[in-house]
């Protein structure tokens, strides 16, 4: 008796869907979106037609001092390097949910260690560091290496180079979200793409970075990203984003 009451449900079912008028495949084409088209970079890594240069190797143009004066760091051969003892330099423009292509150095003369050792960082909204350090057979406390959510989330693998070879971060960067009462509704979320490597796969970040002491989040808006002058001479080309 069940398998005959079966049958005649899988049956009507197949009557039913026989019936329906939208069996013409062109009913679930959506054509009222079209993406816009871009040209992507002609190699890796190079920016696509529609993205915004944040530094193209010829001037700090885009950049200031977290207090918005002139950025200092060394402009050279079309890199930038951190000058040390100049400060963190920061985006003039600012930013909320982005694709950002980022391509660092660290010192090829190795000085130092652990957190010590060609430590820079990106932070994205001025808050959310994502590491930048030369751990190539350098270890350290892993939420604080090359790839983590400073103190907060390590990356999933170590896929640093050598010391003194181009390294590559693509990040997608989702913004928190607050209400209107200054509490978080939405925390931020960040993919990390190492030399072709996810380091972060949509990770939650639970607040700005903090050196001590466990992050809180605080309502902001858009925000610039700033780079990190830990007094290590790290470099960086080839910056741009896009806007999500
Ligand atoms: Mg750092």
């Amino acid at each position: 008796m069940k398998h005959y009451i079966l049958l005649l449900l899988v049956f009507s079912a197949g009557l039913a869907s026989a019936q329906e008028p939208g069996k013409d495949p062109k009913t679930t084409e959506v054509w009222a979106i079209t993406p816009p088209t871009i040209s992507p970079g002609a190699a890796y890594g190079n920016a696509p037609s529609d993205a915004e240069i944040l530094f193209d190797g010829k001037d700090l143009n885009s950049w200031s001092t977290p207090d918005g004066k002139p950025a200092k760091w060394e402009v050279k051969d079309g890199i930038m390097t951190v000058a040390k003892g100049t400060g963190d330099i920061k985006t003039k423009g600012t930013f909320g949910d982005i694709q950002l292509h980022i391509e660092w150095r660290t010192p090829a003369q190795v000085e130092g260690d652990g957190q010590g050792r060609g430590n820079s960082g990106i932070f994205l909204q001025e808050r959310y560091e994502l590491q930048v350090l030369d751990n190539f057979q350098n270890v350290t406390y892993p939420n604080g290496q090359a790839g983590s959510i400073y103190k907060q989330t390590a990356p999933l693998v170590n896929a640093c180079r050598k010391p003194g070879e181009w390294q590559t971060y693509d990040v997608i960067f989702m913004a928190p979200r607050f209400s209107d009462n200054g509490r978080i509704a939405v925390p931020a979320r960040i993919t990390v793409i190492h030399n072709g490597v996810v380091v972060q796969n949509n990770t939650e970040i639970w607040g700005p970075s903090q050196y001590i002491g466990l992050p809180y989040y605080e309502k902001h808006g858009a925000a610039s990203i700033r780079l990190q002058d830990h007094g290590n001479p790290v470099s960086y080309r080839n910056i741009w984003l896009r806007r999500l």
